[in-house]
């Protein structure tokens, strides 16, 4: 199992860590700062610096497949094919993500939880990257371009902290109109569930990395509304 270092702090850009494990999928980490692909944010890329200096560029993060709870980071083609530049299990290493995409990532993912404050409709479908992040939902009325940049203006500008916590199953059971996702489920099973509150805006279950301030999500714009479907209005959000 890989400690999840990222989960209660997102500001943290590197860590030391062990090798536990090499396969096919890549390398796993007895913890990391890696976020891997999930709940529609991209996974994270970087480089880890073994004992011998030398350095392997992570091209993206997975949560492993068949090993329970184990995060792996895999390896670009050229350092894949260099054999890991000798990488073995049980080595420490020096784990560093690649800032400017994660900041993207979190500053991204911030503002969909503003979108979600300002369109209350259900959220059936996700997608954060560096470039872009899209969000679909559950709708049939029209949606203006304009006055939802004007929302989101103004909650950047309202500066309002962003901050998580954990609650029970039971306290999620008794408050379903926390989950906005249809699509996305909150994990089961763990006996805790992660909230994400931006003060006095949105609350909802979310494990992904956001700024800690909605005033760091910047210069953020609806850059396209889309109609997907009869059901389905999608809002692309770029870099202004
Ligand atoms: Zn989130």
């Amino acid at each position: 199992m890989t400690e999840e270092l990222f989960r209660e702090d997102a500001s943290l850009l590197a860590c030391d860590a062990r090798v536990v494990a090499i396969d096919d999928t890549g390398i796993v980490l007895d913890r990391t700062v890696f976020y891997p692909l999930g709940g529609g944010q991209a996974g994270d890329a970087g480089l880890l610096r073994g004992p011998n200096g030398q350095d392997i560029l992570i091209a993206d993060t997975r949560k492993h497949k068949t090993l329970t709870g184990a995060i792996t980071h895999v390896p670009a083609e050229a350092d894949r094919l260099a054999g890991l530049h000798g990488l073995a299990v049980g080595d420490r290493v020096q784990a560093c993500i690649d800032v400017d995409r994660r900041r993207a990532h979190m500053r991204f993912h911030t503002a969909t939880h503003l979108l979600c404050a300002l369109i209350p409709h259900p959220v059936d479908g996700c997608s954060i990257t560096a470039q872009h992040a899209r969000l679909d939902f559950h709708m049939t009325d029209a949606l203006d371009k304009d006055s939802l940049n004007e929302g989101l203006a103004k909650l950047v500008a309202q500066a309002s902290a962003v901050s998580h916590r954990w609650i029970s199953e039971a306290e999620l059971d008794a408050n379903p109109g926390l989950v906005r996702s249809m699509s996305v489920q909150p994990p089961r099973g763990l006996g805790r569930i992660r909230v994400l509150e931006i003060a006095g805006v949105d609350l909802q279950p979310c494990g992904g990395t956001h700024v800690a301030n909605t005033a760091e999500v910047g210069a953020v714009v609806v850059t396209k509304i889309e109609k997907k479907s009869a059901q389905t209005r999608r809002v692309v959000l770029g870099f202004a």
